[in-house]
């Protein structure tokens, strides 16, 4: 067994982290954390310390921590069949019941699922799946894909690219040349003084078909987009958002995708985004929900429409030249389908909508009229506090002074974990989907005293 300091340094002198600052990690001015084990809604540290985890890891822990009925199907499957492939027709009793279990609970045009990963290579999937259906059609310049400001689509070189977060492109030599980004649907930091939300949500739409004159209708291929905002912010969409944005997109005969990475399997109190909010999709990208996280698994759900067209392009041109070694591996399949049965027995879309109702409605309450509060706001589990330094007009306090970090970082302290988000002082809450009110109170109070410390 490693002693802390033991592992500390090990940690410094070998594990390169994700969205770390690279430099003071290395020379040990940042602690390294490490978690040793979770039960529920809660994670402990090597130190003993027991923290109520509200972002569930990276919104992904969706039924909680510690489940053995997930952890015991991993196991059956390790011992009966580790891995076997996806090519040429192969699978397993697991990955062919997780793909009819995706279907049962997806939207009715949905007709097949691809698995990866990670919710970044779903992405790339898609990308190429929306290439490989406009080149079948015969429509080879229809290739650009229109992304927004404030997306998060992944960290790979084009889903990197469809991200519209600074941070994700400067110095990468990102977006690719393919993408282009359009208004975020960002009510409270996008909309002129007294626009209403319908109006704010009709000018999206209207930036959005000016891009697709500008860019060229016969090259603009797809729209991503996330039913809620998360990463870019923890957004809901503006009242008639996507009706206004799906109609333009109509018109032009460009493809949607929903990326419902964080979304999918009941963060927003429905199965899916796109029921919830009637986005009619061409291909969803699910990930983390799907297994809640005890098994790296991602997909990508195909519609009825672009499924024909794939068909004809294999009749056309022999098998279809993508495949991941890992595509549909069997151990993460067999978490999918102890993980979404639980989902269904432990009634946890439903309780992400009551529950979260009861967050949304506690955090108001807390903070609604707090003098450094801009806006309170969420959907299902799936809620944030943005804070600024004035709020009319508008003033954000300045980013040097980290105020998001600072409060994330107080809560921290007092054994609440909620993610400081990276743009912005905003505050995001996204606990696992059986938190129940009594955590949520636990919660919003340690919220409360953490904002008084950082603002008074
Ligand atoms: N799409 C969305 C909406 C996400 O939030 C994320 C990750 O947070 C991704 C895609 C990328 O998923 P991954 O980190 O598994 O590659």
């Amino acid at each position: 067994m490693l002693t802390n300091d033991q592992l500390a340094q090990w940690d410094r002198e070998n594990f390169f982290h994700s969205s770390t600052h690279l430099a003071q990690h290395a020379r040990g001015e940042t602690p390294t954390r490490v978690i040793k084990s979770g039960e529920g809604v809660y994670i402990v540290d090597r130190d003993d310390r027991k923290m109520l985890d509200a972002f569930a890891g990276l919104y992904c822990v969706n039924v909680g921590y510690g489940r053995t009925e997930i952890a015991e199907a991993i196991s059956k499957q390790a011992h009966e069949l580790a891995y076997y492939h996806s090519y040429v027709g192969h699978g397993t009793e697991a990955s062919i019941t997780l793909s009819k279990m995706i279907l049962d609970r997806a939207p009715d045009n949905m007709s097949k699922v691809y698995f990866g990963q990670s919710g970044s290579d779903a992405n790339e999937t898609n990308i190429k799946l929306v290439w490989y259906y406009n080149n079948i059609l015969g429509r080879p310049k229809k290739k650009k894909i229109i992304s927004r400001w404030r997306g998060y689509h992944g960290s790979g070189l084009m889903t990197g690219s469809l991200t519209g977060l600074e941070l994700f492109h400067n110095k990468f030599d990102l977006p690719l040349s393919q993408v282009v980004h359009t208004e975020a649907p960002y009510y409270l930091r996008g909309a002129k003084p007294g626009m209403s939300e319908e109006e704010f949500s009709a000018d999206c739409a209207t930036k959005l078909e000016e891009m697709i004159l500008a860019e060229g209708p016969d090259t603009v291929a797809a729209f991503i987009g996330e039913p809620v905002l998360g990463t870019g912010g923890i957004v809901p969409p503006p009242a008639g958002y996507w009706a206004a944005i799906q109609a333009v997109l109509k018109k032009y005969d460009i493809l949607l995708i929903a990326d419902e990475v964080v979304s999918g399997f009941g963060r927003l109190g429905s199965m899916f985004g796109a029921t919830h909010y009637g986005i009619e999709a061409d291909l969803i990208t699910i990930a983390k929900g799907l297994t809640s996280a005890y098994a790296p698994l991602s997909g990508s759900i195909v519609s009825d429409k672009m499924w024909k067209v794939l068909e004809q392009g294999t009749d056309e041109n022999g098998p279809i030249g993508h495949g991941w070694t890992y595509s549909a591996h069997p151990i993460g399949a067999a978490a999918g389908v102890a993980n979404l049965k639980l989902i269904d027995e432990m009634g946890l879309v439903e309780n992400s909508a009551t529950t979260g109702a009861y967050l949304l409605e506690q955090l108001t309450a807390a903070f609604g009229d707090h003098p450094y509060v801009a806006q309170v706001r969420g959907e299902g589990l799936m809620c944030a506090i943005e804070f600024a330094e004035t709020k009319s007009p508008l003033g954000f306090f300045d980013p040097a002074k980290k105020v998001g970090y600072a409060i994330s970082a107080a809560m921290a302290k007092r054994n609440v974990i909620a993610r400081a988000m990276p743009q912005g002082d905003i505050i995001g809450f996204a606990p696992p989907l059986c938190i129940t009110p009594a955590e949520v109170d636990q919660v919003v109070s340690v919220c409360k005293e953490a904002v008084s410390e950082v603002l008074g």
